[in-house]
C-alpha cells in the first residue's frame, strides 16, 4: 500500500497544465495566436479523452463487489484509484476483524450454560442461544423477530419485563416443566434494548429444600426425647415425695433411655457429616474380612440376646481394602437392623463371600420385610417405613444413609432384596480392586 504525498498529486495536476501553457506561449511567440489556441484546444481534447476513459474505469470498478482490486489508472488517476483501493482495503480489514470478534462472542454465548436472549425494539427477539430455547421452550427457527411476551406468557414474567426494575432477579417456574425453577435477570442496555439471562436453579432449590427438611427432621428427632426427659423431671420435682423408690428408678431408666437415644442420634449425625464433608478417612487399610464378620457376629449375638437363631456363612476369606472403622460401622448397622426388624424366634444369617466379581457381605433375615415401594428411599436420611417401630427399637433413621455413604466411598454398591412379611437381604458388594483373596 503506497501513500503518495499530496505534493505529488499537486505536481501531477500542475505539470501537464503548465507544459501546455508554456508550449502555447512558445507557439504564440513563434507561430502566432492561431497556433497557440490550436495547441491549447488539442491539450483540452486530450485531457477530456484521458479523464473520460478513466472515469468509465472508475464507474465500472465501483459496480464491482467491495474488495475488488483497484484497476490501473492513467497518470494522476492511477494515484486516485490506488488511494480509494487502499481505503476500501483498510475498511474491509476492520470489518473482517469486527465480524470475527462478533463470531467469537456469539460462539461463547452459544456455549454458555445460562440462557441468553437479546431483545430489540418492542421486545422483539433478535437472538437467543440454545440454553434459552431449552429454558423457555422456544425455537430459534421460528421465534426470532417475535415479541418475547407473546411467547412467555406467565404474568409474573410479563410484569417483570414491563417493570423496568431489574435490580433483583425473578424466580419463576417453567410452564412446561413444573420441576424446573428458573432465575431470570433482565439487563437494559443501549437505550431500549434488553438482554434476558436465565439460569436453571432447580438443583440449588432441591438442595435448599433438603437442607430445610434436614434441619426440621433433626429438630423433631431431638425434641421428642427432650420432651420426654423434661416431662419426667418435672413430674419428679412436683411429686418427689409421692413416688416410691421403684417409681423413681423406673422414671429415671426411661429418661436415661431417651438420653441414650439423643446421644446415638448425635453420634450418627456426626458420622454422617464426617462422611459427607469431613476429610476422607484412611480407606486403604487391609481389613481382615473374616475377623470383621466374626466380630460383628459376636456383637449381634449380644444384641439379639438369644431371641433369634444366628448363622454365620463364610465363603472365602481375604482382605478388604478400606477403612476398618467405616466397614465395621456399616457391617454392624445392617446386622443390628436385622435384629431390630425380626421378631423373636426369627432367623438371621450374616455372610461373606469372595468371587471373581469381588467381595460381598450380606445380612439376611426372615423378619417383617419391606414393601418394594419403599426400597428406593431407604437410604435417604430419616426415611423409615414405620416410624413408630423404628423408634421403639432405638432407630434414628440414619443407619442406611451411613451404610450407603460408606459403600460408595469404597466403590461398592448396596443391594436390597425384600418381601413384605417374608424377610430381607441387605448386601454390600465390593469391586475386585478392593478385595485381596487369600
Ligand atoms: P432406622 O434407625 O430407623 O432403623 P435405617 O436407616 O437403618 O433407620 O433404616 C431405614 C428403614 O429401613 C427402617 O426404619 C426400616 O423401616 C427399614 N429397614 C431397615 N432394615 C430392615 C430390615 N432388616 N427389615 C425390615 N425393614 C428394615
Amino acid at each position: 500500500m503506497i501513500n503518495r504525498p499530496l505534493s505529488y498529486v499537486t505536481f501531477s495536476v500542475a505539470a501537464p497544465v503548465i507544459s501546455v501553457i508554456v508550449l502555447a506561449l512558445l507557439a504564440g511567440l513563434y507561430r502566432g495566436i492561431d497556433a497557440a489556441l490550436g495547441l491549447i484546444g488539442v491539450g483540452f481534447i486530450a485531457a477530456a479523452i484521458i479523464h473520460g476513459r478513466n472515469l468509465r474505469v472508475l464507474v465500472a470498478w465501483a459496480r464491482q463487489p467491495i474488495g475488488t482490486p483497484a484497476p490501473q489508472g492513467e497518470g494522476l488517476w492511477g494515484s486516485v484509484f490506488e488511494e480509494i483501493g487502499n481505503r476500501f482495503q483498510r475498511e474491509c480489514e476492520v470489518k473482517e476483524r469486527l465480524s470475527a470478534e462478533l463470531g467469537r462472542f456469539q460462539q461463547a454465548a452459544l456455549a454458555m450454560p445460562d440462557g441468553v436472549i437479546y431483545l430489540g425494539e418492542d421486545e422483539v427477539i433478535e437472538w437467543m442461544n440454545p440454553m434459552a430455547e431449552q429454558h423457555f421452550d422456544l425455537d430459534r427457527r421460528k421465534d426470532l423477530r417475535t415479541p418475547l411476551p407473546n411467547l412467555i406468557r406467565q404474568p409474573e414474567f410479563i410484569a417483570y419485563l414491563a417493570s423496568c426494575e431489574y435490580a433483583e432477579p425473578l424466580v419463576m417456574r417453567s410452564l412446561r416443566r413444573r420441576d424446573r425453577t428458573l432465575q431470570v435477570q433482565v439487563i437494559a442496555f443501549a437505550g431500549s434494548r434488553r438482554m434476558v439471562l436465565s439460569r436453571d436453579i432447580s438443583q440449588l432449590e432441591r438442595l435448599e429444600n433438603m437442607r430445610r427438611d434436614f434441619v426440621a427432621n433433626v429438630s423433631h428427632e431431638l425434641r421428642t426425647p427432650l420432651t420426654v426427659v423434661g416431662g419426667f423431671l418435672e413430674t419428679l420435682i412436683d411429686g418427689m415425695d409421692d413416688f416410691s423408690r421403684e417409681d423413681i428408678v423406673h422414671f429415671l431408666t426411661l429418661a436415661s433411655e431417651q438420653s441414650n437415644r439423643m446421644q446415638r442420634l448425635i453420634e450418627e449425625l456426626l458420622t454422617l457429616s464426617a462422611l459427607e464433608t469431613g476429610a476422607p478417612a484412611q480407606i486403604d487399610e487391609e481389613v481382615d474380612a473374616v475377623a470383621l464378620v466374626e466380630e460383628v457376629m459376636r456383637e449381634t449375638e449380644l444384641l439379639s440376646a438369644g431371641r433369634h437363631t444366628l448363622q454365620c456363612v463364610l465363603e472365602g476369606g481375604g482382605a478388604l481394602r478400606g477403612s476398618s472403622k467405616e466397614l465395621h460401622s456399616a457391617f454392624s448397622n445392617l446386622a443390628s437392623n436385622a435384629v431390630r426388624y425380626t421378631p423373636a424366634g426369627g432367623h438371621i444369617e450374616i455372610g461373606w463371600r469372595v468371587s471373581d466379581e469381588g467381595g460381598e457381605y450380606w445380612v439376611k433375615d426372615d423378619g417383617i420385610g419391606i414393601d418394594p415401594a419403599h426400597i428406593p428411599r431407604l437410604t435417604e436420611r430419616f426415611y423409615r417405613v414405620d416410624r413408630g417401630r423404628s423408634r421403639e427399637t432405638g432407630g434414628t433413621g440414619l443407619g442406611l444413609a451411613i451404610v450407603k455413604h460408606i459403600v460408595t466411598r469404597h466403590q461398592g454398591e448396596l443391594r436390597v432384596d425384600s418381601e413384605l412379611g417374608k424377610g430381607s437381604r441387605f448386601a454390600m458388594r465390593f469391586p475386585p480392586a478392593r478385595v485381596r483373596p487369600d
